[in-house]
């Protein structure tokens, strides 16, 4: 299978800001193993910002643009280095892109976005895809991962786009402020009425929430590609997921 994997700033960094290694170790060596298993992984990875965040001992979050893009700088090292030298470890070989939405939108460097990333795949290599937040301005930006994952997955014709969020999937409301929520396992077809189900922005450290994650999902269907979202504090649950187990929310597009 050609599975697109999505990771979030709250499964990569703890509340700090600082890298989970724990969770990032884990990570990498599930998809490691999936890898060579047979499967073709593309990682849709955030965390930048949020490991510069830690890396340049700020005090929080920056609000200002040229400080969010100067720990985007820093916190894309921080995480590149730290996916090359995990998936070494196995044998494994990273490859880094960075996206603006002008690079979509322009048909020639989307094909060429395609081209590459069939190239990698061909090679063996784990392309690790994230925005650019250094360059990206509000003109130019996709704006969350859920999108480009959705696109990545799209663009590539991939089999399964894994969501690894803070959550275990798309509840009947935000678990968060209602306890009653219920897990819905299966969904077949996103109606505003499942739009409606999703409240607000996640986490201080997250862009999207629920319903850029419910975009993302009608993107993929719309092309035939499944979704899942899962909870990526347990990242061994992929084993699961593609051995197509009911894990978390799956989005099925046929
Ligand atoms: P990540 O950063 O991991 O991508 P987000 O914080 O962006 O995750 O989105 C997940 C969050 O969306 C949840 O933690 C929850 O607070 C919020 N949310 C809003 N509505 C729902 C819903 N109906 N079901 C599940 N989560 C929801």
């Amino acid at each position: 299978m050609r599975i697109v994997i999505k990771v979030g700033t709250s499964t990569l960094t703890h509340p700090t800001g600082w890298q989970n290694i724990r969770m990032v170790e884990r990570l990498c060596r599930v998809i490691s193993d999936l890898k060579n298993a047979g499967h073709e992984i593309i990682m849709v990875s955030s965390g930048a910002i949020g490991m510069g965040v830690g890396k340049l001992s700020l005090s929080e979050r920056p609000k200002d643009i040229p400080t969010k893009q100067a720990a985007a700088a820093v916190g894309q090292c921080e995480l590149m280095y730290t996916y090359d030298k995990l998936f070494s470890e196995y044998h494994h070989t990273v490859a880094q892109i960075l996206l603006t939405a002008s690079d979509i939108d322009c048909e020639n460097r989307r094909e060429n976005f395609h081209n590459t990333l069939s190239r990698l795949l061909e090679l063996g290599a784990i392309p690790v895809i994230n925005e650019n937040d250094t360059v990206a301005t509000d003109e130019i930006v996709i704006g969350d991962n859920d999108t480009l994952a959705a696109m990545t997955a799209v663009s590539v014709s991939a089999d399964l786009l894994v969501l690894l969020s803070d959550i275990d999937g798309l509840y009947t409301a935000n678990p968060r402020t209602d306890s009653s929520a219920k897990l819905i396992s299966h969904v077949k077809e996103i109606t505003p009425e499942v739009f409606a189900l999703a409240e607000g922005k996640g986490s201080e450290l997250s862009t999207g929430g629920m319903t850029t994650k419910l975009r993302a999902a009608a993107t993929c269907m719309a092309s035939g590609v499944d979704m899942v979202i899962a909870n990526g504090g347990n990242p061994e649950l992929l084993y699961d997921i593609a051995d197509g187990k009911p894990i978390g929310t799956r989005f099925s597009s046929k």
